[in-house]
């Protein structure tokens, strides 16, 4: 590398590591928002956020960058996959997408998504689809303008594929029907033969009331256990659990109990466990820099779901939990085998709600989203009739009746936050989970006896060294490709469900 084109590598470093400050800061603040803030510090907490992004985009969009990204790009040497030209390709993509983006839409898109989301949170409470629909209205106008900002392939592309590459880069919706349409017909034969198997699993553990102190302690024991490392994060309660934080050594995870929902409240908490492994594992050396961010939302969901599904869902794991629960709850689970518990923690129930799904019908949910965001973007579907279309893709996929839209089209925040284009990542992020944990056991032959012993660290160091340390370097596919050993499918996902739940239902 040259002198000039070192400098320039340089200064684009430090004019990122900034970057990185800020947005690691506001962060902080939007966790502290969920978590901690009264609710006297809503007005203004919105001015710090808003300040703060505006600092960020500025920074983005900061004229000097495009020369700075050319001279770096003339002279920098390594192939590739080397961390610097990493960095460089991905810093020119997000200055790219910035860059299409007038400063005028960024605002007004954040202004009316928040009302909009307080305007969503009501009609919910209401179940009132009337008043939410002007609001979806606006944001479903200010995505194709966004849209039409970024572009797409017009030859054979669609507006969703625009948006979809905001969290999901590379992957069109035809790519993403491509493997959706055979997930759904196999999920949905399989949810038929178990609706009428011989077996249902013991659910006595699932309805036990159990007080949230003790709930906790056992979760933040599970947490310790699997390797979320608490001198480099915090849990904390909120509505919606998430995961939060400012960089790699200082992660805020969020759960929440109930108190008859004591296997909710654990698989929440493993599945932000399973994300905040990801950003503790991301690279030291390559702090604040792409090479140093996790690689997309479905990759990110991919290390949620392995820890919440593949783990926690397995026999043994609760061959190494079962004996344990006695020392949190004492007599109230007096009775209870691993066999029970595994069967409770793997009981399929088609219902309304996505949040709540089980492992089977989870990605039916995801599917019918998908289908009417994209018809929505493309103008084939209006707003007004979203409601019905909605009931009639639960009727048909699930069999289910939606009772009212609380139930239904009001109950997810994503299209009220302005995010269409989501949705997808949950289910690509899970068929992920698949196929690493099958290649995790390819490469480590005594894994699942290891995880009955309570050894979690050489699975979570084998994530580190094939996923997490590659940070921004590989797209989806190619990362999935690279650590998997073969093409992305939806087969490892489709063996995994019909391997473990037709068993546990006497089929
Ligand atoms: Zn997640």
């Amino acid at each position: 590398m040259t002198t000039v084109a070192a400098s320039a590598y340089d200064t684009l470093h430090e004019h990122f590591r900034q970057i990185h400050l800020l947005e690691g800061t506001a962060a902080i603040l939007s966790w502290d928002q969920e978590t901690m803030m009264p609710a006297g510090g809503v007005a203004f907490r919105g001015e710090q956020l808003a300040q703060l992004a505006g600092l960020g985009h500025r920074r983005r969009t900061d004229p000097k960058l495009g020369e700075l990204l050319a001279a770096a790009a003339d002279s920098l040497e390594g192939d590739e996959q080397a961390p610097a030209r990493v960095n460089l390709r991905e810093w020119n993509r997000d200055r790219e997408r910035a860059m299409k983006l007038p400063a005028e839409l960024v605002e007004e898109f954040a202004r009316v998504s928040s009302t909009a989301q307080h305007e969503w949170a009501e009609a919910r409470r209401d179940s009132d689809f009337a008043r939410f629909k002007p609001w979806l209205e606006k944001l479903l106008e200010l995505n194709r303008r966004k849209a039409e900002c970024l572009g797409w392939d017009r030859a054979g592309g669609e507006p969703w594929d625009a948006l979809g590459d905001l969290y999901e880069p590379g992957l069109s919706a035809k790519d993403i029907e491509s493997v959706f349409t055979p997930l759904a017909s196999r999920l949905r034969a399989l949810i038929a033969e178990i609706a009428s198997a011989p077996k249902r699993p013991d659910d006595r553990f699932d309805r036990l009331e159990l007080p949230e102190a003790q709930q906790e302690a056992f979760v933040r024991f599970v947490a310790d256990a699997i390797g979320f490392d608490f001198s480099r994060g915090r849990l904390d309660r909120s509505t919606h659990p998430f995961c939060g934080g400012s960089h790699r050594n200082d992660v805020r995870l969020t759960t929440r109990f109930r108190s008859n929902l004591t296997l909710d409240a654990l698989g929440s908490t493993m599945h932000e466990c399973g994300h905040g492994i990801y950003e503790q594992g991301l690279s030291a050396e390559h702090l604040g820099t792409p090479m140093g961010e996790a690689a997309s939302l479905s990759v990110h969901e991919s290390q949620s779901r392995l820890w919440e599904n593949q783990v926690g869902r397995s026999q043994p794991f609760w061959r190494w939990l079962t004996p344990k629960l006695d020392g949190f709850f004492g007599s109230a689970v007096a009775g209870l085998d691993a066999a029970a518990m595994y069967g409770a923690a793997n009981r399929v129930e088609p219902g309304f709600i996505r949040v709540e799904a089980d492992e089977a019908t989870y990605n039916l949910h995801i599917m019918i989203r998908f289908d009417l965001e994209r018809r929505m973007l493309r103008g084939d579907l209006a707003v007004d009739d979203l409601p019905a279309a909605w009931n009639e893709h639960y009727r048909n996929y699930l069999g289910l009746e939606v009772p009212d839209d609380r139930r239904g089209c009001l109950q997810d925040v994503h299209w009220s936050m302005g995010a269409m284009g989501y949705f997808p990542t949950y289910t690509l992020g899970t068929m992920m989970s698949a196929g690493l944990f099958e290649a995790a056991e390819r490469a480590m032959p005594g894994l699942a006896e290891g995880l009955a012993r309570g050894e979690f660290g050489p699975l979570r160091e084998w994530l580190v060294a094939n996923v997490h340390a590659h940070g921004r370097r590989h797209r989806f596919r190619e990362l999935y490709q690279l650590v998997v050993g073969e093409a992305f499918s939806a087969d490892p996902l489709l063996r995994y469900l019909e391997g473990k739940l037709r068993p546990l239902h006497g089929i």
